[in-house]
């Protein structure tokens, strides 16, 4: 298990503007949060940390934004109508609700995760629940326009197959990337934002000839593995658990989750399938349309196999900010502090007026602090004692604190302070640009 609390997570981030209940002040509303002041930069971070490792530092990889509301059709299409379904189980002593397969015991007799009764499958079976979430298109609330929000980004890249292959004059091997939100009416919702009814997905749709499909795959696996590890990720904590026969779905040929051990124990954080054909070969059949690709080496029209990294923005945030928190004993006081990785930390500065009643010291820094704020997120802060700024911005992991002093306006220097270090030290105000680069670009 991990060694820092859910509760402490949890409590942080409301008190430090991470992450607050969606809808607070109504009493809440089930399973849907708010990303704060620096829950949206560190959500933003992690984007864009993926965003440049599989679009922007690649070749084989194009961009895409596709709508939230699709054609109905497109869910007939990919088997979601039909089969994107939980099985649910209401437990008749405590009158909760579960999915039966995330419940302990054996086929039939199951074990209430609640109150610990029993219940038996076979007398009270499981209903399927589908987990889409339902909307209308249009002035009418009929069956004629209900369509669903997206519970996948995916099916927006397949639907767009075509058309970025043609306008980007692609050829097999290529991927198509894209981050968005997706909704899900989950039944067990919780552990915080680990499973929510609104959540945002990256994934990839990597096409691939059929041959070169488990290459790929498993090439896939390891790239998205090792992009958790440069983001700082405690190796012990993150597990790769390939799926057995019985576990994958009835068109994949392959399957591995990444998983983190977070502190209610080893979770999915992103799952990276080998589709074969499934997916262009249903959109073909539904729309009409010949998603074929022509093979021009051997002059033959078929259908690429697909490989597909699939994680969730909220869980790999939510797995970062668990692996960066630490406590330690400095000087007899505790001190909270947020090791993340330096492209992850909300803010990458801070600039800290020794005096704030000073008006050349506060001069002083507002000019250093605007300059930063051309190449770094930089914040001000003189709300309170510099000891307690400093532990403020351990805790939401602050990279930097550059603090402004009497002697500053003299010999035109400023103190930097190493959040992980803790060591100061004493820089001129003319080399603060270059130093900063330097660290952190
Ligand atoms: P789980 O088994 O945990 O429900 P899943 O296997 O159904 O997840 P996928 O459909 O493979 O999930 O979705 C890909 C990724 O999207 C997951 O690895 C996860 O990171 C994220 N994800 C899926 N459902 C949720 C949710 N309800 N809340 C937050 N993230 C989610």
């Amino acid at each position: 298990m991990s060694d820092v609390s859910m509760d402490t997570i949890v409590s942080l981030c409301k008190r430090r503007g991470f992450i607050f209940q969606g809808s607070e002040i109504y009493g809440g509303v089930g399973s849907i949060w708010d990303y704060g002041p620096l829950g949206v930069e560190l959500k933003r971070n992690v984007k864009a940390a993926w965003w440049k490792s599989v679009v922007h530092r690649r070749d084989d990889i194009e961009g895409l934004d596709a709508a939230i509301l699709m054609n109905p059709s497109v869910w007939k299409a990919s088997g979601h109508v039909d089969g994107f379904t939980d099985p649910l189980v209401d437990c008749k002593s405590c009158k909760k609700r579960f999915r039966a397969d995330h419940l302990k015991g054996d086929s039939d007799i199951k074990k209430c995760s609640g109150c610990g009764a029993q219940i038996n499958l076979k007398e009270n079976p499981p209903r399927l629940f589908n987990l889409m979430l339902k909307t209308f298109l249009g002035p009418l609330e009929d069956s004629s326009s209900v369509t669903y929000l997206r519970p996948e980004t995916a099916q927006g890249i397949f639907v767009n197959f075509m058309n970025v292959l043609n306008s980007r004059s692609r050829k097999l091997p290529f991927g198509i990337a894209q981050i968005g939100k997706s909704f899900r009416n989950e039944i067990t919702p919780g552990n915080f934002t680990f499973r929510t009814r609104e959540f945002e997905q990256m994934e990839i749709e990597y096409f691939v000839t059929p041959e070169d499909a488990d290459d790929f795959y498993k090439r896939w696996v390891e790239t998205r593995f090792n992009w958790y590890l440069e983001l700082g990720v405690t190796k012990d904590k993150l597990q790769l658990r390939p799926h057995g026969e019985n576990e994958l779905a009835h068109y994949a040929k392959a399957c591995t989750d990444i998983e983190y051990l977070f502190p209610f124990g080893w979770s999915e954080l992103e799952g990276i399938a080998n589709r074969g054909d499934f997916d262009l070969k249903q959109h073909a059949e539904h729309s009409g349309k010949d998603l074929t690709y022509f093979d021009q080496t051997r002059q033959q029209h078929y259908l690429p196999y697909v490989i597909e990294p699939s994680g969730g923005v909220d869980r790999a945030t939510l797995a970062f900010l668990v692996d960066a928190y630490r406590e330690e004993e400095v000087k007899g006081s505790k001190r909270a502090v947020l090791s993340l990785h330096k492209d992850l930390a909300p803010y990458k500065i801070a600039v800290l007026p020794l005096l704030k009643k000073n008006p050349e010291i506060v001069e002083m820094a507002k000019k250093i602090c605007s300059s930063l704020k051309e190449d770094f997120v930089v914040k001000y802060d003189d709300t309170a004692s510099i000891g307690k700024l400093y532990r403020r911005q351990d805790e939401i992991g602050t990279l930097y604190c550059v603090t402004i002093d009497v002697q500053s306006l003299e010999d035109k220097q400023v103190t930097i302070r190493d959040r992980d270090t803790m060591e100061q030290e004493r820089i001129s105000v003319d080399s603060l640009q270059k130093y900063l680069k330097e660290k952190l670009l």
